[in-house]
């Protein structure tokens, strides 16, 4: 999530070799947009808006979306959101490759943090994640460990599509001995679970856990990514990536009971991919030590 640029500031940055450029609005609904942000360089709501435009006509096809909920009714931010897809699909071509809905958490220094004006149920959490996944099939979804275990667990099943896990935040707090941790972090967490935990859950849960960016280092962003992912046929490299990047961790960092679970899910999967001989061959050249191999 970074500050909307110039178009000239977005080549730059394209220049440097970036992914996904991501933009919050934080609240689509400009007067509480202008009552949060009465001063300084965030204050301009339409640049903020059209910051993504500019990313566009600078050439960084790759971009995200969201909405921090609990700041104005939910249901405006969701339509916000949709019909901020809409308008990049009609001017570009292309769609958001993520959307992204935190709720609010208490935050250090952040009064309104601890008594949003709009606070959402999980209920309407639940539904508000549905919704975007109805209306934005195509698009990746992340929720972040701001959300408690549970949650998170019920809201995968809704089409959630990325999660962190061991996540730290906070200026220096994946850093182990530091102090001033809890007073240098953003917000509280709801999910303190480390990776190999998340792993272990969602690999119980039947998910495989995919830490696959192929599609960024193949060059399939932009209306290329749009063509792959709008009928459901970048299926296709995402699952048998998925299986590669989940062998690659097993092999690397996992303990040997997610690596029984990992492998016998991946044994399973195997059952059910197109291509299995080609998946069986890149799955050995991980095992014989190659790294990152992908479709
Ligand atoms: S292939 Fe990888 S990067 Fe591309 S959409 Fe699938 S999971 Fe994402």
């Amino acid at each position: 999530n970074a500050a909307p640029q110039t178009v000239e500031g977005y080549k730059i940055i394209k220049e440097a070799g970036i992914g996904t450029f991501q933009i919050f609005q934080e609240t689509y609904h400009q007067p509480t947009y202008k009552k949060l942000h009465p001063r300084g360089p965030k204050s301009n709501y339409a640049w903020r808006l059209y910051g993504l435009d500019r990313a566009m006509i600078a050439g960084i096809d790759d971009v995200g979306i969201g909405a921090l909920f609990g700041l104005f009714n939910w249901k405006f931010e969701v339509m916000g959101l949709i019909y901020h897809t809409i308008h990049l699909e009609e001017r570009f071509g292309v769609g958001p490759h993520t959307i992204s809905f935190p709720r609010i958490e208490p935050a250090v220094g952040s009064e309104i943090s601890y008594n949003p004006p709009h606070k959402v149920s999980d209920e309407d959490f639940k539904k508000l994640v549905a919704i975007i996944r109805l209306a934005v099939p195509y698009t990746g979804m992340i929720l972040t460990a701001r959300e408690p275990a549970q949650l998170r667990r019920e809201v995968l099943k809704m089409g959630v599509s990325q999660i962190d896990g061991g996540s730290s935040i906070g200026i220096g707090s994946y850093s182990q001995d530091d102090p001033e941790k809890v007073r240098k972090s953003q917000f509280i967490l709801g999910d303190n679970r480390s990776l190999e935990e998340v792993i272990q859950d969602l690999l119980k849960e039947g998910y495989i856990p995919s830490f696959c960016t192929a599609c960024y280092r193949m060059g399939r962003t932009g209306e290329h990514f749009m063509e792959f992912a709008i009928p459901g046929f970048v299926k296709r490299f995402c699952t048998p990536n998925a299986l590669f990047t989940l062998r690659e961790y097993l092999n690397d960092y996992a303990t040997e009971e997610t690596k029984r679970l990992g492998y016998e899910l991946i044994q399973k999967e195997l059952e059910r991919v197109n291509n299995r001989e080609l998946v069986e061959k890149y799955l050995e050249r991980i095992d014989r030590g190659e790294r990152d191999v992908r479709f």
